[in-house]
C-alpha cells in the first residue's frame, strides 16, 4: 500500500515516526504551516519556521525515504494577532518556492472579522500564484464555520477544484461535497473522525475528491492513521485500486495542481531506494 499523507506536522514528530511511517507505506507527505502551540512574538518567527519547512524538514524526510512538500500561510489561530499579521506581506516570496504546493492552512478559528480579512487575502494569494489552498474548517461550530468559509470562497478568484476543505465530518460532508471543493478528513485516535466512520463515509459518498490525513502534530495524534484507513477499507470490502485512489492518487491530483510535486527525488534516496521508486511509479 503506497500512502501520501496530505496533512501532517512532521516538525513535531520524531525520527521513530518517520521510520514507522515508511514501514506502513508512507512515501510522500505535505506539511502545512501552523502555529507553534504558543503565540509568536513577531513576524520574524515565521521566517525561520518557513525556512525549516523548506529546508531541514524535507532533508529529514528524505533520509527516511519520504518526499516532503509544504504549504505556507498565516494560520487561522494567529490571523487576528497584530504581532503576526505583517507576515502576509512576506508570503509572496515563499509562495514562489519549489517545495510549496499550496497556500495553507488558512480558514477560520473563532470566526472574527480579522480572520475574514486574512482568509480573503490568502485565497487571493493562492489565485495569483496558481496554487491550491488548504482550508481548515473550525473545530467548534463546524456547520456555521463551513458556511462562512464557502461564502468567502464564492467571492474569491479561486475555483472550487483548487480548494480542499479540511477536518470535515458527517455534519459537514454534504455541504462540502456540493461545493465542488475537495474534501479532507483528519483521522484522530480518540476525537473527531476515526477510521471506521471514515469507511462509512466513503461508502456513502464514494472516493472522488476525498483526501484522508492524520493531521498528526504534538497533540494526541497518530501518524499511522492513514494506513489504518487503508486497512479498514480493505476489511470493509473496498479493492486495492480504491485504497490507492484515496491514499495516493487523490492527493497527487490535488497538490499536483501546483505543478511542483516532486515524488522521485526525495523518496529515491530513502532506506529502500529501489522499492521506493517502483512504488511511486506503480499503478496499484
Ligand atoms: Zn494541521
Amino acid at each position: 500500500m503506497r500512502i501520501f499523507d496530505p496533512h501532517i506536522h512532521m516538525t513535531s514528530r520524531t525520527t521513530d515516526d518517520y521510520t514507522a511511517m515508511y514501514e506502513a507505506g508512507v512515501r510522500a507527505l505535505v506539511e502545512p504551516s501552523f502555529w507553534l502551540g504558543q503565540p509568536r512574538t513577531s513576524p520574524r518567527s515565521f521566517y525561520d519556521y518557513f525556512d525549516s519547512l523548506l529546508g531541514w524538514e524535507p532533508f529529514r524526510a528524505a533520509q527516511h525515504g519520504i518526499a516532503h512538500h509544504c504549504t505556507i500561510a498565516l494560520n487561522p489561530k494567529e490571523a487576528g494577532d497584530p504581532r503576526c499579521v505583517p507576515v502576509l506581506d512576506e508570503l509572496p516570496r515563499y509562495l514562489v518556492k519549489d517545495g510549496v504546493v499550496a497556500v495553507g492552512e488558512i480558514g477560520y478559528d473563532s470566526m472574527t472579522p480579522a480572520e475574514d480579512t486574512a482568509l480573503a487575502a490568502q485565497l487571493q494569494l493562492a489565485a495569483d500564484h496558481g496554487l491550491p489552498a488548504l482550508v481548515h474548517t473550525p473545530h467548534r461550530d463546524k456547520a456555521a464555520g463551513l458556511r462562512r468559509t464557502l461564502d468567502v470562497l464564492g467571492e474569491s478568484d479561486l475555483p472550487p477544484e483548487r480548494v480542499v476543505l479540511d477536518h470535515l465530518n458527517e455534519a459537514t460532508v454534504d455541504e462540502a461535497a456540493s461545493s465542488g471543493c475537495w474534501m479532507g478528513f483528519s483521522i484522530y485516535p480518540d476525537t473527531k473522525m476515526d477510521e471506521i466512520r471514515m469507511v462509512r463515509l466513503l461508502r456513502l459518498h464514494g472516493t472522488d475528491r476525498v483526501l484522508v490525513n492524520s493531521a498528526a502534530d504534538w497533540g494526541r495524534s497518530d501518524p499511522l492513521k492513514t494506513r489504518a484507513v487503508g486497512d479498514a477499507m480493505l476489511d470493509a470490502g473496498f479493492g486495492d485500486d480504491e485504497v490507492d485512489k484515496v491514499l495516493w492518487r487523490n492527493p497527487v491530483a490535488f497538490y499536483g495542481q501546483s505543478g511542483r510535486l516532486d515524488l522521485e527525488t526525495a523518496a529515491g534516496c530513502g532506506p529502500a531506494t529501489h522499492e521506493g521508486n517502483s512504488i511511486l511509479r506503480g499503478g496499484n
